[in-house]
């Protein structure tokens, strides 16, 4: 048996295998690209290319959704003719492009640099998911914690990069700080490559049978459309009416391609795809009230929060905003993992569909605990950064229930053949929360434009409590339902 053959990875001793550690390098310097472009974006459109604050809100939620909604086909041509590897490698090739266009001449590039790294983060953002899963052989328990362990990486490359860009572009140069992403990106990809052989046929082209010529004139035409797609993003990102009609029709879209690849699977498998399609459904919500940390609760940061942290003086209340939860994930998402291990030993592991359930019931404490905070209020408007803190500590706990397990149920519900298609539509449920979260920001903002912040404090608190009901009901309706679900997940817990 070769050293890197599939039973050898998935048979593997201890916690971990030892592979993890290189995708988790490898996504966190994506990462780290990532969070630092995102980071840079609505600052540089208000500062260098002059659009106001709501136009550079609009633009920014459209490019969030379609980086995630280009996962779907990221996914989709990995399952049928590149393979998770090449994806990475062609995925990761794009956003380097973007990154060093956008150094290159970041006022007038802009566009184009970033469809670069839309289409390019939707080869390799599902992919690299797929890869940990493929992993694990199927019922290991040791799975959610690998996923777990992921999901530190992915937010350690998150604090840095968003700090590390946002920083050098504001202090030095913009240039500097769009490089910084490319770099990020080399070294990840770089890594990728120098660890890869580790991965065995973990990743290789699904055309195995296929004549080798064929199958490269097959990946190039895939390459060309994935490139012919970049004169349309620009134009969605520019004018994001259209970004609208886009997220009405991709939706339906791959649920149809879906029901139309069913057909090809038994009942048992089909059933599964539909309870993975629950779980999709269920993030949205989840994301549309979490991502409210990039919209409204900036806005709540920067108006109604004092500087003050456990003592501590002078603290920006945007610093934790941006950067709280990263922390939390840090220091908490191996933990969880292990807590899953040791209690899944004890056969006292809880069921995804709980885990999922305590996301939501950790996400309404979390908005609960917002609300709350208007109590604590000056007549000034401003209250407690100690309190908002907590919050964040107590989304973070929600997040670590649904988003790394949302990833490893991803690759135990979906058939083989699926694999990428379902962890491309698992993140195009994150692009729709991206979406519905902006639409549920807006419509909590008050609507003075010459609001004090005490009008403001209040009209954001009262969104808050109606977020934190609704998460209540989502959590309580997960559980109602849950009996039905685990009949369609079979032998999948
Ligand atoms: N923060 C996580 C990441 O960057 C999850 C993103 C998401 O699914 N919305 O991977």
């Amino acid at each position: 048996m070769s050293d890197y053959s599939i039973e050898k990875i998935q048979g593997f001793q201890g916690k971990y295998p030892k592979q993890i550690w290189y995708l988790f390098l490898t996504e966190m310097w994506e990462r780290f690209s990532f969070y630092g472009m995102r980071g840079m974006l609505a600052v540089f459109m208000t500062e260098q290319l002059f659009f106001t604050d709501k136009e550079a809100n609009l633009k920014y939620g459209a490019i969030q959704a379609f980086v995630y909604a280009f996962t779907f086909i990221g996914g989709l041509f990995a399952d049928k003719i590149l393979g998770f590897k090449k994806s990475l490698f062609w995925g990761g090739f794009l956003m380097i492009i973007g990154s060093f266009i956008l150094a290159f001449n970041p006022q007038d590039l802009f566009f184009l640099g970033i469809a670069f790294t839309v289409i390019g983060t939707g080869f390799f953002k599902p992919n690299i998911s797929t890869m940990v899963g493929a992993l694990y052989k199927e019922g290991d328990y040791r799975r959610d914690a690998g996923f777990g362990l992921f999901y530190t990486g992915i937010n350690l490359g998150a604090l840095v990069g968003g700090v590390a860009c946002v920083a050098v572009g504001m202090a030095y140069s913009w240039n500097i700080a769009f490089s910084l992403a490319g770099f990020g990106m080399i070294i990840g990809l770089g890594l990728f490559f120098f660890t890869k052989k580790t991965m065995g046929a973990i990743g290789d082209s699904p055309l195995t049978n296929v004549e080798a010529g064929k199958r490269t004139r097959m990946e190039l035409v895939v390459y060309i459309l994935s490139l012919a797609c970049i004169p349309a993003i620009i134009l969605m990102v520019k004018n994001t009416d259209y970004t609208d009609i886009f997220m009405y029709t991709i939706g339906p879209l791959t649920l149809i391609y879906l029901i139309y690849e069913m057909r090809q699977f038994n009942a048992a498998e089909n059933k599964k795809i539909v309870a993975a399609l629950v779980f999709i459904f269920f993030s949205i919500i989840f994301w549309a009230f979490f991502e409210q940390s990039g919209g409204s609760l900036s806005l709540f940061a920067l108006n109604n929060l004092h500087d003050n942290l456990l003592g501590i003086e002078g603290v920006n209340p945007n610093t934790i905003n941006n950067g709280a939860n990263s922390v939390f994930v840090i220091a908490f998402s191996a933990l969880l993992g292990l807590l899953w291990i040791w209690m899944a030993k004890k056969k006292i592991e809880p069921n995804t569909l709980i885990k999922f359930g305590l996301g939501f019931l950790f996400l309404s404490l979390a908005f609960y605990i917002f609300y709350s905070s208007r109590f604590f209020a000056d007549s000034t408007g401003k209250t407690s950064l100690n309190i908002f803190t907590f919050a964040y500590l107590v989304i973070t706990f929600g997040e670590l229930c649904l988003s790394p397990i949302g990833l490893s149920i991803m690759t135990k519900l979906a058939p083989r053949k699926l694999w990428g298609v379902m962890m491309g539509m698992w993140f195009l449920g994150s692009a729709y929360g991206q979406y519905v979260a902006g639409l549920l920001g807006a419509g909590m903002a008050s609507p003075k434009d010459d609001a004090t912040a005490m009008e403001k404090l209040t009209s954001y608190t009262d969104g808050y409590m109606q977020l934190s009901i609704y998460a209540l009901i989502a959590g309580v309706v997960l559980i109602v339902i849950s009996p039905l679900v685990r009949k369609l997940m079979g032998e999948v817990k």
